[in-house]
Order: C-alpha cells, then sequence, then structure tokens
C-alpha cells in the first residue's frame, strides 16, 4: 500500500540527488529521485520513510518480487562459504547447475550448452561472437526499434539513435537491419488491428529482399530478434514472422538468436516468450529476472554452436558469479511448481482490460498492445496521425511517481507508459498502481 509521509522526493531524497549531481555523471539517467533503502514484495521504501509501490521492478529484473526470502537465504548461504573464485581459476557447482538447468528450460529439441556472464549486453556480445566462430560468417541482422544494450556490439544492434548511440560511433561493421512488424505503427495498418498476417508477410518479404540485396543469406552469421520489444514499447514479433524468419535461418545455415533479456522469466505468463510464440531458437540470451537482481546473464545455445569457441575465447573474471548462482537458481524453482506463471497468466486479462478501458476513455492513448503482463499504452498526439507525444508520457509518469507509483516510459519515441510489475504482486496492488495511473490520465485530460 502506497504511503507517503513527505512529498515525492523527500527532503532526504532531494539531499542525496545533490550529492549524486557532485559525484555521478549526468550520463547516468535516473527515472525518478528517490532513493531506495528497502524494498520487498512489490513495494519500496524510500530514505524519507515514504512507501512506494513498485510497476517497474528494477526494469523487469525483480519478477518473483523484490528480496523474496529464499533468495535471500540462498544468496547468504553461500555468502557465508565463499563469494568468489572464477570459473576460469577453480569451477564451482553452482555454474554448472544453472547451465543444466537453463538448458532443460530453454524451449528447443536439441542438445544445449550454457555460458554465464553478467548482464543482458554481455549475453548478446557473446551469442554474435559465438554465432560467427560457428558459421564462419560475419554479417548480422538486426531489427528497428531493437534495444539490446550498451557495449559496442550490443549498442550497434540497437536502434535507438538517442541517447543510445548518437557521439558513439563508429559502430561495428557488418551489422544490418530490418524493419520489425510493429503492427500499430506498420503503414496502411487501421486502429482496430487484425491485420497481424498482412504485416508478418510483408515484413517477412522486406527482410528477404534486404538479406538478398544487401548481403547475401550465405555472408550472414545470425539475425537477433526480440520476441517481444522491450525497450521498443512491448511489440510482440507475430508468430508467422518468427516461424518464416526461424525457417528462413534455418535454410541458409544461419544461428537464430532470440534476444529474451526482458521477455524472460515470467512476463509473457510462459518462462521464456520463445514458448508462447512458439519460436525455437539456436541461441537464447537472458538476464534480468534470471537472477532477481544479483547480476547474471546467460547465452544457451545448441551444444554444436556454443562449442564452436576455442577453449578461452568466451567467459571473464565474473562471469557466472557464485552469488549469482545461487540466486538464480532458487528463481528457477521458484517457477517450477508453476504457480508463478499462473499469476502472471491471471494478471493478464484485468491488466489488458483496464489499459483497454483507459483508452476507451482517453483520447491521446493510441494503442494498447503487448502480451502477458507485459502491457502498455502509445501515448500519441492524435489517433489520426498517430503522431508519439512524449511530452505526455513523462508528464504522466512524473504523475505517478511524485504519488508514490514508479513507473516507466519506452518507445523508440520514448512515449509509451509499459508495465513491468513484479508478478508476485497482490491484485490490490495492481488496482492500486491503476487507480493512480487514471489520475495521471484525467490530469491530463484536464
Ligand atoms: N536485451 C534486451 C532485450 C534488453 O531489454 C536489455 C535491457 N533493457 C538488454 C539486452 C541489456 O541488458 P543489460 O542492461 O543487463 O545489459
Amino acid at each position: 500500500m502506497i504511503k507517503l509521509k513527505t512529498e515525492l522526493p523527500g527532503p532526504r531524497s532531494k539531499a542525496l540527488d545533490a550529492e549524486r549531481k557532485k559525484y555521478v555523471p549526468r550520463g547516468v539517467a535516473s527515472y525518478t529521485h528517490i532513493y531506495v533503502v528497502k524494498a520487498h514484495g512489490a513495494e519500496l521504501e524510500d530514505v524519507d520513510g515514504n512507501r512506494l509501490l513498485d510497476f517497474a521492478a528494477g526494469i523487469a529484473v525483480t519478477n518473483v518480487g523484490h528480496a523474496p526470502e529464499r533468495i535471500v537465504r540462498a544468496v547468504q548461504e553461500q555468502a557465508s562459504r565463499f563469494l568468489h573464485a572464477s570459473i576460469n581459476v577453480t569451477p564451482y557447482e553452482g555454474y554448472v547447475r544453472l547451465s543444466e538447468r537453463l538448458n532443460r528450460v530453454t524451449p528447443d529439441p536439441f542438445p544445449k550448452k550454457t555460458l554465464l556472464v553478467n548482464s543482458g549486453a554481455e549475453a548478446v556480445e557473446n551469442a554474435i561472437k559465438i554465432a560467427r566462430a560457428a558459421t564462419g560468417r560475419t554479417a548480422v541482422v538486426c531489427f528497428e526499434h531493437a534495444y539490446h544494450g550498451r557495449p559496442h556490439m550490443a549498442m550497434t544492434l540497437t536502434s535507438h539513435a538517442l541517447p543510445y548511440k548518437v557521439g558513439f560511433g563508429p559502430y561495428c561493421p557488418d551489422v544490418y537491419r530490418a524493419p520489425f512488424p510493429y503492427l500499430y505503427r506498420w503503414p496502411g495498418t487501421g486502429e482496430k488491428g487484425g491485420e497481424e498476417d498482412f504485416v508478418a508477410e510483408e515484413c517477412f518479404r522486406q527482410f528477404e529482399d534486404m538479406v538478398a540485396i544487401d548481403i547475401d543469406a550465405s555472408q550472414v552469421a545470425a539475425v537477433i530478434i526480440e520476441p517481444v520489444q522491450g525497450e521498443g514499447g512491448f511489440l510482440p514479433a507475430p508468430v508467422k514472422f518468427l516461424k518464416k524468419l526461424q525457417a528462413f535461418c534455418r535454410e541458409n545455415g544461419i544461428v537464430f538468436i532470440a534476444d529474451e533479456v526482458q521477455t524472460g522469466f515470467g512476463r509473457t505468463g510462459t518462462l521464456l516468450a520463445c514458448e508462447r510464440l512458439g519460436a525455437e531458437p539456436d541461441i537464447v540470451t537472458m538476464g534480468k529476472g534470471l537472477g532477481a537482481g544479483m547480476p547474471i546473464s546467460a547465452v544457451t545455445g545448441r551444444a554444436d554452436i556454443m562449442d564452436a569457441v576455442g577453449v578461452g575465447g568466451i567467459g571473464g573474471t565474473y562471469a557466472g558469479n557464485p552469488l549469482s548462482c545461487a540466486s538464480a537458481l532458487e528463481v528457477l524453482d521458484m517457477f517450477e511448481d508453476g504457480s508463478l506463471l499462473k499469476c502472471a497468466r491471471a494478471m493478464e486479462e484485468p491488466l489488458r482490460k483496464r489499459l483497454l478501458s483507459f483508452k476507451d476513455k482517453y483520447e491521446f492513448i493510441g494503442n494498447v498492445q503487448g502480451i502477458g503482463t507485459m502491457q502498455a499504452m502509445e501515448i500519441v498526439k492524435s489517433r489520426a496521425t498517430k503522431e508519439p507525444d512524449w511530452e505526455a508520457a513523462w508528464k504522466i509518469l512524473t504523475h505517478c511517481y511524485k504519488r508514490g507509483l514508479v513507473i516507466l516510459s519506452a518507445g523508440t519515441y520514448d512515449s509509451i507508459v509499459r508495465m513491468l510489475m513484479p508478478l508476485t504482486i497482490e491484485p490490490e496492488q495492481v488496482e492500486e498502481g491503476l487507480d493512480v495511473l487514471e489520475t495521471a490520465l484525467q490530469a491530463l485530460k484536464t
């Protein structure tokens, strides 16, 4: 329950923020200026004693809630034994156990192997290296509106020039971009939708053309796609499109990579989005929700592809840190009996319904999109032109956080309001948050 003792941000948060401005570069952005001291379930407590509701989950990380007891215990237990040894020096069981579990839970019929690293972007960087080593080719195809991270290859694959790319060039060579089947913004699609098959066909045709004209399939090492674009604004790729891409990759010896860093671990109602969308990628990258807040990410893929890299070619000092492995193993245990996924699936319909009811009332909501608990609203200047309205989206976020609801935007135009609450959130807390969100929508209307 939201309980505010001060205006937000409160005096202590403000004081810390003043220090932060002195010590931390401005390039590290924050959605809010509220400094957290505690977090539990779907609630955050700040340095001024305010209790806030969390619809951000640390950007899709605390899917199992903030600091569940069993995760804290597993990490403490590991910490009491050893903090670090490095897989590259003296290996440890947690790395092996977690790899084995991830090989089992990722959808595809092949024997698999897993590389553990530290962040989503690091997983993406490694997936591309592995695909290049396995194919002996260099070209990589990614998609418009994609987000894959900030290091150089991941940044190159990312579609959003500002703030992620401008000034950081040159980018990595041999990266090509194809259109993403963005249903709402695909030219010629109406407000009613229902054009999924048409967009899937047309988008795939453009992909095939681009590959044939600009690269030639024989030169392509990998195609990397988010099955549901996260930072792009919760855009699910149509099943038909994913199936065609997958078939194209298989026919042409191309490694098909699904970046599930944001979609992973229950967000779409299945453990991974590929399961729900019927895709069987050669490699899956995972991060965020895997560690429940402990930094860890994974590249799980076909064993023959993963083994293409020579000994010592992949890894890193902290890769698959033992504390993070302990946390991730506990996360997988928490998902094992299916009850968390059941919660996620139970949340989908009411959440979507409420957002659609907002769309009925407020003209500036151009579209409600997403899958599972990944639901989002496109904020537009006009439904006729679909012109994105990032200023209005920011007004909504600011209004919400000042009233104790932490909620994020997304999208190439930063005009999409997205829901990323922990999957363990109580239905009443969802309603409470959506009530706050509605006051923001009302305020914008007046
Ligand atoms: N891939 C996707 C799909 C993501 O959503 C993100 C993070 N938003 C990343 C990669 C990068 O992850 P990280 O910030 O952990 O490097």
